[in-house]
């Protein structure tokens, strides 16, 4: 389901809670509203749509991923960039980034899995893990 967005930077500012079997529907209303903004956006954390779990969504090479409790376990090739938020008002702000991650995460069916990604999409992904962290760019 199409969810509305929370604007409010201190209900962003609130560190996510870790998601568990339960909050699965939560990552298919993240995935739907994603889909829905895909002009404007290409990652979403549950904070975004109202709930304080650790889920994310994402286009990866126009695919929509979702992943529970995700964790980068690996990192490398530091860079600094600017990012813009669709929760936030205003132009692009400077954020550093890596350019390969290792991610630890629960697919859709809770299984474990570790996956890496580099470039753009291991990029959107640094900035939606730090929305669960209630970290705003
Ligand atoms: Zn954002």
């Amino acid at each position: 389901m199409i969810k509305d967005l929370v604007h409010d930077p201190m209900f962003l500012g609130i560190k996510s809670n870790p998601a568990a079997k339960e909050d699965i529907l939560v990552g298919q209303d993240l995935a739907d509203t994603l889909i829905a903004h895909r002009e404007t956006c290409v990652g979403m954390a549950a904070n975004m749509i109202g709930v304080t779990k650790c889920v994310i969504a994402f286009f990866d090479n126009g695919r929509c991923v979702v992943m529970y409790n995700p964790e980068i376990v690996q990192k490398s090739g530091e860079f600094h960039t600017e990012e813009s938020c669709l929760s936030l008002l205003g132009g692009p702000r400077p954020v550093t980034r890596y350019k390969n991650i290792r991610v630890k995460f629960q697919d859709k069916t809770f299984v474990w899995k570790t996956s890496s990604f580099t470039g753009f999409t291991a990029q959107i992904i640094q900035h939606e893990i730090d929305h669960c962290n209630g970290i705003l760019i």
